[in-house]
């Protein structure tokens, strides 16, 4: 029986994920924005490249069908199913404790940078990079001449992302503690998310 796994807001969590196996990644309130990094569960320096998989499907956003790729641009990842109507954006670096510096953050501030860490460390594993992150339920709009803007979220309550793993992965997935930008809604609350890997 397939496990439902809180990612607690405003930390991480990692899983171990086969090949062939899916993972269901959920966006229970609606409007919380979850990082996903995904690594080849053999050779950790192998990991989702957002740059490469652009390159691959020629989009600055996956859609229903589009297949993730690594930095050896071998395929990691597939988007086979999407509820949300979300662009999930695939531009923006994971937020880190200088990003929250730079908003005016006095001090600590959770970040997905250290929740990716956190959560790997949970199971083990270490890497010494940071890979840019596939930012899910993420609305960074574009316009036609490249300019990029801070989205209200706009998916709808326990709409989800099911993606099928190309290969032995672990998977990390962090509930953005942003509370600055208006990413997760204006109000800066951010929430539960949850995972279930089948
Ligand atoms: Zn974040």
């Amino acid at each position: 029986m397939a496990e439902l796994v809180t990612i607690p807001a405003r930390s991480g969590k990692a899983a171990r994920v086969s090949a062939g196996q899916r993972i269901k990644v959920i966006n229970s309130s609606g409007t919380q924005v979850v990082d996903a990094w995904a690594f080849n569960a053999l050779d950790l320096t192998e990991w989702m490249s957002m740059e490469a998989s652009r390159a691959a499907f020629m989009k600055l956003a996956a859609t229903v069908g589009d297949t993730f790729v690594t930095n050896q641009r071998r395929p990691i990842m597939t988007l086979v199913e999407d509820t949300s109507g979300c662009a999930h954006d695939t531009l923006m670096a994971p937020c880190d404790r200088w990003r929250y510096g730079l908003l005016g953050v006095e001090g600590y501030h959770d970040n997905c940078r250290d929740n990716l860490h956190a959560a790997l460390a949970n199971l083990g594993v270490v890497i010494r990079a940071t890979p840019p992150s596939l930012n899910l339920f993420m609305n960074i709009p574009w316009t036609a001449d490249g300019r990029l803007a801070w989205g209200e979220p706009a998916a709808s309550p326990g709409s989800y992302v099911v993606f099928r793993a190309e290969m032995d992965l672990v998977v990390a997935l962090s509930a953005c503690p942003q509370d600055i930008l208006p990413i997760n809604g204006r109000s800066g609350r951010t929430t539960d998310a949850h995972f279930i890997v089948q």
